[in-house]
């Protein structure tokens, strides 16, 4: 494995010009602790020193990566269920028919859920196994990143990253191509761990959206409006979930007990814009 560092994503500051945020405990393959740390310029929150870019794929074992594992019976149903909820939810955010893409589509479930209500759907994903599933379904999805994959220019009324800018080796460069491929009108729709959540204070080191060293990266609000602005994007919102998954994760226990216990405060934290997953809506100003 290659490990390097890069200087701040955000604004150009030297390695130098940033300090310890948090360590992690070592994970598969190699042992060693991972360091995150924050630019004290702009405040964004690194993996310093990371795997590079041909080294990452291990930490991305196919189809054992979670967010790849295929689902069966009631999980598959209620992700279904979900998912359909959340399309609905959305479907104010992009014109009827319109062409989306989603980057890092996964085996591409909201992808489908898109496509059944009417939308024009695309996806790109790096990881080849997922990448076969979602083919094998019907998906016009491609291997590749938003570094790899020349995407046609102002062709996408909607663009949709599901947690996955924190994965990419280069957010700038990652939502400079997304820029260019939407349409002035279109919109981006960004969902993100919450550094600066209430979960993320309170689990410290054992707060699951460090997963360390797939995230490369760890947004704030602040941090995401600066990126946003960086590449010519107007933020228009950004919504809190109310859903307790980090807390119930980070604490151990992903079952539906755990998860309604910590629904209150999860619920709370939300309401305060402090919980641990964000969606945020930005657009590309018309010309
Ligand atoms: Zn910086």
């Amino acid at each position: 494995m290659q490990l390097e560092t890069v200087p701040c994503d955000l604004c150009g500051a030297a390695l130098s010009e940033s300090v310890p945020y948090c360590t992690l405990p070592p994970t598969f393959p190699e042992a060693q602790e991972w360091r995150f740390r924050k630019c004290i310029c702009c405040g964004l929150i690194a993996l310093q020193p990371r795997p590079d870019r041909q080294s990452i794929g291990a930490f991305y074992p196919d189809l054992d990566y979670h967010a790849f594992q295929p689902d069966s019976g009631l999980k598959r149903w209620v992700k279904a269920w979900l998912n359909r909820v959340r399309v609905n939810q959305l479907r104010p955010h992009f014109p009827k028919g319109a062409r989306l893409l989603e980057v890092g589509c996964g085996t591409g479930e909201l992808l489908r859920a898109f496509g059944d209500v009417g939308y024009q759907v695309e996806g790109i994903e790096p990881n080849q196994a997922a990448v076969k599933v979602a083919q094998q379904q019907g998906l016009s999805v491609q291997v590749g990143n938003l570094e790899s994959v020349v995407l046609p220019p102002q062709s996408y009324q909607g663009v949709i990253m599901k947690y996955a800018l924190e994965h990419v080796h280069s957010p700038r460069q990652a939502l400079t191509a997304l820029e260019s491929a939407l349409k002035p009108g279109g919109r981006a729709l960004l969902w993100l761990p919450n550094v600066e959540s209430w979960d993320a204070g309170w689990f410290k080191s054992r707060w699951r959206g460090y997963d360390a060293p797939r995230h490369l990266y760890l947004f704030s609000p602040k941090t995401i409006e600066s990126y946003l602005e960086k590449v010519g994007l107007k933020l228009m919102s950004i919504r809190f979930s109310p859903m307790p998954n980090d807390f119930a994760g980070s604490a151990g226990s992903m079952g539906l007990p755990a998860m309604a216990l910590w629904f209150p405060i999860s619920a709370l934290a939300a309401a305060r814009r402090a919980s641990g997953r964000m969606l945020v809506v930005a657009l590309k100003p018309s010309l």
